[in-house]
């Protein structure tokens, strides 16, 4: 199954995109329109062995960015047949209803994933509500039973963002064996999952942080670097090694309003081979990603397999 995808992608294309002096973009748009052709086709599969796919998505409170990203989870749902629906609860919603209404969702046969839109209110424990979450259910991956099974080397339904990575980086064929990788940040939903699956495909993984000293001494030598923090100019361009791979997770807005990476994009191209662009790298992979994960939990439930689908 793992790199099915990208034999199915347009070669011509992606040679195209890497042929100058500069370095190639790793185009999330082209990718993850990929990803989400071969979702609807499992999609249209399940419909015809008389199975709806459906995602429900839990809202607390009015933080307006997630606002739109559920929105545009729905859209995303939409675009590939899979049914969805928003349950919103007001800012001062209680835990205890909280998971109630997890409880319920876990409980409806119609319901094939679960997903919590972070962040929550202060009041809500994040760790203990995801963890309420039918783990057969928690398309984000974040259950603790999911993340376990990651750490076990096997992993059905894994973080949208690190699984978006991966298929990134395989669809250009980036050779991941033995390479020095650097991922820069180590939360639950992008750095640690993203170094353990680095090192699932053999590269040789350090993992930097806020506390790190000498953040640049690694990311000098890094074949790899995965930048995931959310600080806009962390990674000067001149720090990229010369024929280095770039994935820019990070996202913060600038005072143009215009979103920035982590990484200094315009010096970093000119050393690296391939570079993610901030928007249209990680962000659209991200969003495929989480439509995998709910066609794969909605399969797994019903006990069909999906081995022989391309790349789901
Ligand atoms: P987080 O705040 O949970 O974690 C940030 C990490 O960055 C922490 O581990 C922290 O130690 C590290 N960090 C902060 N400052 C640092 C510094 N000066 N040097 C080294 N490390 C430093 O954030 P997160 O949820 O992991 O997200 C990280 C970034 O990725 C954010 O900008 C977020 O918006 C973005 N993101 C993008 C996508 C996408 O689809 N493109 C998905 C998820 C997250």
């Amino acid at each position: 199954m793992e790199g099915a995808l990208g034999k199915l992608l347009d070669r011509q294309a992606l040679r195209l995109a890497t042929s100058s002096s500069e370095a190639g973009i790793l185009d999330g748009r082209l990718v993850a329109a990929e990803v989400r052709r071969q979702v609807q086709l499992v999609v249209s599969r399940l419909r015809g062995l008389g199975h709806s796919v459906r995602l429900s998505v839990v809202r607390v409170g009015d933080d307006p960015a997630s606002a739109i990203y559920v929105r545009h989870k729905q859209r995303d749902c939409a675009a590939v047949g899979i049914a969805s629906e928003e349950v919103h609860l007001p800012d001062d919603a209680t835990f205890e209803r909280v998971l109630d209404t997890l409880a319920s969702l876990n409980d409806r046969d119609d319901v094939d994933g679960v997903l919590l839109q972070l962040p929550l209110p202060a009041h809500i424990d994040p760790q203990r509500a995801i963890s309420s979450i039918a783990a057969a259910k928690d398309v984000d991956g974040f259950h603790p039973d999911n993340l376990g099974q990651l750490m076990a080397w096997a992993s059905a339904v894994e973080p949208a963002t690190p699984r978006g990575v991966m298929t990134l980086l395989r669809a250009y064929d980036v050779e991941l064996s033995g390479l020095d990788a650097v991922v820069i940040g180590r939360s639950m939903i992008v750095g640690r999952p993203m170094a353990q699956m680095l090192t699932r495909a053999n590269a040789t993984v350090t993992v930097c942080h806020r506390h790190t000293t000498g953040l640049e001494h690694y990311v000098r030598r890094a074949g790899l670097v995965v930048a995931a923090t959310g600080v806009s100019g962390l990674v000067p361009g001149d720090w990229i090694r010369e024929g280095a791979v770039v994935v820019d997770v990070g996202i913060s807005r600038g005072q143009d309003g215009k979103l920035r990476g982590d990484v200094d994009f315009a010096d970093a191209r000119s050393r690296a081979r391939l570079i993610t662009p901030v928007p249209g790298g990680v962000g659209p992979m991200t969003r495929a990603s989480l439509l995998e994960n709910t066609v794969v939990a909605a399969a797994r439930r019903r006990g069909i397999s999906l081995r022989h689908d391309a790349h789901v």
